[in-house]
């Protein structure tokens, strides 16, 4: 991997695509089932936010462009390739920038996946979760095991070469065994990349009122953990990377963009309810897709071209405070394995992580869930297990921000 042109400061680009064919149980995602009628609308918004951003934007650099969603793939080519131009058009684009794409293995065709990389999409990131046909069911998603099995072959056959695969574990009383034969299916496939979360019941969901109703289990978390110390073992056997908490990769095939966000570095979010980290300030769009389009429409034509304070308009989230933010970078470090600099730290911030986070920094010494290496505070093995008990003594007082889950 060639160094990265550093004299300009560098950004990453976060485009939302909120549509998908079925809503999935378990997603707590800005998604929707049943909005398709909002596409034609959807991506002259999402381009004019591109436009409406690009001046405030001028002097960064773009070196990642992630496409998440929703199901991004569902998006024409015609569509995809309208934002892309918009993306070169009116930002500088590093020549060897990262475009990832969200994929559902349920719609995806060698065709469609040839457009996709012809446009410049030069990371796929497919979302598998099982490689068991009744536990895609009880996942509610749309693609049997051998179709995702065909849809990285067709990837592959479209030229992809840096692939993620995204994979749930931990699901509700499936036994580690099951678990291991997935994984192991996966591996046979070799992507670039693997992300591996254990299944979370989310409030809000489908899945969190019928565990809140008990017509379901809650994942036993003695069985999450056997499987996630067994998916670090046979990961590492594999020459996958452990980098960050739930994401594994070939050597250099880390996922720059996401290390953006683990990083606290800045991205520009764009689309229905996109969070971004610029300018010093974290906010995010409003969620409803059909909201969000009236208030770009009303502000591209009110305030053209006036950058960020534009933007206010379309806020929707939170706006955290200075404390919050120390949280989110040093919570969003801990998840990566290198751990937190304290001498960046201090750089960036101006006060020590002791003096900010001394008490929880004692404590978990002392639990042996945290521990320095040279200049890095860093999670333990055990750590990874119990990450949850190290954050919740690191937030000031809220509750963790949407930046935690990227
Ligand atoms: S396909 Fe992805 S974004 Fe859409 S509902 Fe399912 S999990 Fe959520």
């Amino acid at each position: 991997m060639t160094a990265p042109d550093t004299s300009r400061p560098a950004l990453a680009l976060y485009l939302h695509i909120p549509f998908c064919t079925a809503k999935c149980g378990y997603c707590d995602f800005n998604s929707y089932a049943g909005l398709e009628h909002l596409v034609p609308e959807y991506t002259p918004a999402l381009v004019r936010e591109l436009e409406l951003w690009a001046p405030a934007a001028r002097r960064f650099e773009v070196r990642t462009v992630f496409f998440g969603g929703g199901t991004p793939s569902l998006s024409s080519l015609a569509d995809l390739e309208a934002i892309t131009r918009a993306v070169r058009n009116q930002y500088d684009v590093a020549h060897d920038a990262e475009w990832t794409l969200e994929a559902n293995p349920g719609e995806l065709t060698l065709e469609h996946l040839a457009g996709m990389r012809a446009l410049g999409i030069n990371r796929l990131s497919i979302g598998v979760q099982s490689l068991h046909d009744d536990e895609l069911k009880m996942l509610d998603r749309i693609h049997t095991a051998e179709r995702a099995i065909e849809a990285v072959e067709a990837a592959r056959a479209a030229g992809f070469d840096n692939l993620n695969l995204d994979f749930i574990f931990g699901l509700i009383d499936q036994p580690i065994g099951r678990w291991q034969e997935t994984l192991e299916r996966a591996l046979a496939l070799r992507p670039e990349h693997l992300s591996c979360y254990a299944l979370t019941v989310e409030p809000g969901t489908a899945l969190y009122y019928q565990v809140a109703k008990g017509m379901l289990p809650e994942p036993d978390p003695d069985v999450v953990a056997d499987q996630y110390e067994w998916t670090r073992d046979r990961l590492a056997l594999a020459g996958y990377r452990h980098y960050e908490l739930s994401n594994w990769a070939l050597p250099g095939r880390e996922c720059l963009h996401n290390l953006v966000y683990w990083h606290a570095d800045p991205y520009l979010g764009i689309g229905a309810g996109a969070h971004s980290f610029f300018a010093g300030q974290r906010f995010a769009n409003v969620d409803a897709p059909n909201r969000y389009v009236e208030l770009v429409n009303a502000t591209h034509e009110e305030r053209e071209g006036v950058g960020s304070a534009t933007m206010q308009q379309i806020k929707g989230g939170e706006s955290p405070d200075e404390a919050t933010m120390r949280a989110d970078a040093m919570i969003l470090g801990l998840r990566l394995m290198e751990g937190v600099s304290a001498s960046a730290f201090e750089a960036r911030f101006g006060d020590s992580v002791q003096s900010i986070f001394g008490p929880a920094i004692q404590r978990h010494l002392g639990t042996g869930l945290l521990e320095w290496a040279r200049d890095r505070l860093r999670l333990t093995t055990r750590g990874q297990l119990l990450s949850n008990e190290v954050f919740i003594d690191i937030l000031p007082d809220a509750a963790p921000t949407e930046a935690y889950r990227a």
